[in-house]
């Protein structure tokens, strides 16, 4: 600190002095006169902390105006909106996850443009509940004899360890103790919800009579979670439902006078249809397939491989569920109307025998290589039509799309991409130039000093012309030097 330039501190204006400015005095006329204030603040702000690490910046009045100017008006640019996703992750947890079915779109148009039936039985014309909108579709699908949905998963599995597991046990194998993106871990939720966490078994074999053995009085339920984004493989062994199912039965049976033991199941993903003729072996269990085997309760994201909106549903036994909507965490954890009109719209859409194909999340998942070529064919003559063989090669390319959001890991999805080697510019640039100066960023994948478009992800014909356009504008203000 001791030989900080005084002399530049001191020829930093006055926050005054800058509002003065022409730059900004439209702004200061604004009603929340701060928010050029702030403006100002920050980037002056900036530059002192620039001096002070020893930096010796140029102290310009017009341009800190400007720097303000521009930092003042970005608030009225949308921060959340729309991106085109071409990297072939069709889960992204970074980009929103599960892009909504246009009957999900319609549905929470329809609900928010005016009042609606959130909380209002038109049956009885009198006060209804929220919870009922969805819980007859979830149960017709899974075969549940009931269902709650609530803000996401990680909020699932809070209120069912808290109603059921809170100051008794819950026994977890070591297999199983996940950490998903966003700092979920299952050893933190169990903290937060006051359960005490039991672990059996080793990192890669947990035995049904690690469980067995580890059953107290005092133990509430076995939890199963789904390990999600990673694979354990070689030497490896766990417990499956049916078999958790048949130790809690028996130690409920020696115990008939006890609270009873109940098997749930955190699954994650939420897999409503078998996907076992699209991705093979490595297809996820059904939430139905568990609730056969014998779990009370299962719960899993509204936005993974369901294809609906960020919700966390869980389903099971009646006199469980009736319990958790009773538990205050409904109430915090409840969702909204929008949410609620695109899970229910969603789910609808799981009656018709092409929900696979009217659900993006599970048409972009299930669709062949073949059709994504075709798609990337249109996306490289769009791009060849307008572009100077000069300036890039386009190529082709067989390549692997990821599942993503913990759902299916480590499955390969065959796909093919539209390859860009750059002849001019590069593809970092490109990268950066698609990212933050097209009017819908888009997201490729950047690989080596190439730049790849899987066209898994790419949604529409539309996307595929914003893409071109974006590429074709790269060059034309690499060229020009505008960005027009
Ligand atoms: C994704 C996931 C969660 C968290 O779900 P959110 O809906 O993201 O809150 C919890 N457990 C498992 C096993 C998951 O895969």
């Amino acid at each position: 600190m001791a030989n900080v330039p005084t002399e530049l501190l001191r020829a930093l204006p006055q926050v005054e002095e800058v509002l003065s400015h022409p730059y900004l005095a439209p702004l200061e006329q604004a009603p929340p006169h701060r928010f050029a204030a702030d403006a100002v603040r920050s980037v002056i702000d900036r530059l002192r902390q620039r001096i002070i690490s020893g930096e010796r910046p140029e102290i310009d009045l017009e341009e800190i105006a400007y720097a303000a100017a521009v930092r003042a008006l970005s608030l009225g640019k949308p921060s959340l909106r729309r991106v085109v996703n071409a990297s072939g992750v069709v889960i992204h947890t970074n980009l929103g996850r599960s892009p909504l079915a246009p009957e999900a779109i319609a549905a929470v148009n329809d609900v928010i443009t005016g009042y609606s039936t959130l909380e209002y039985s038109v049956q009885n014309m009198a006060r209804g509940s929220r919870h009922n909108h969805c819980e007859r579709l979830i149960s017709a699908i899974t075969g549940a004899e009931a269902a709650i949905a609530v803000n996401n998963n990680a909020a699932a599995v809070m209120m069912v360890l808290n109603e059921f597991a809170r100051g008794r046990e819950a026994i977890v194998s070591r297999g199983e103790l996940i950490e998903i993106g966003g700092s979920f871990r299952i050893p933190d939720i169990m903290e937060q919800s006051n359960a005490r966490m039991v672990e059996v078994g080793a990192t890669n074999k947990t035995h049904l009579a690690d469980y067995e053995r580890a059953i107290t009085p005092d133990t509430a339920m076995l939890l199963k979670v789904h390990p999600s984004n990673f694979l354990i493989q070689g030497f490896t062994e766990s417990v499956g439902i049916a078999e958790l199912r048949r130790v809690a039965d028996s130690c409920n049976k020696a115990h008939a006078t006890g609270i009873p033991l109940m098997i749930y199941e955190d699954q994650g993903s939420g897999a409503f249809v078998d996907l076992t003729s699209a991705v093979g072996s490595r297809a996820e269990s059904t939430i139905a397939a568990s609730l056969k085997a014998g779990a009370d309760l299962v719960s899993f994201s509204g936005d993974k491989l369901l294809g609906g909106p960020q919700a966390g549903i869980i389903v099971g036994r009646k006199e469980y569920i009736d319990r958790l909507k009773k538990n205050p965490l409904a109430r915090v954890l409840r969702l909204d109307k929008m949410t609620l009109a695109a899970l229910e719209a969603t789910l609808r859409l799981y009656l018709s025998p092409d929900a696979t194909r009217r659900i993006p999340t599970l048409r972009m998942l299930t669709e062949s290589a073949d059709d994504v070529r075709k798609r990337v064919e249109t996306l490289r003559m769009k791009v060849a039509d307008r572009l100077p063989r000069s300036f890039a090669k386009l190529e082709i390319v067989p390549e692997i799309s990821r599942a993503g959001g913990g759902a299916l890991p480590m499955y390969d999805i065959p796909t093919y991409a539209l390859q860009m080697e750059f002849l001019q510019g590069t593809a970092q640039r490109c990268d950066e130039y698609l990212v933050r100066q097209c009017p819908i960023p888009i997201i490729a994948r950047l690989s080596k000093d190439r730049l790849l478009f899987d066209g898994r992800t790419i949604l529409s014909t539309e996307e595929v012309e914003i893409i071109a356009d974006g590429i074709c504008r790269y060059f034309a203000q690499m060229q020009g030097g505008s960005d027009e």
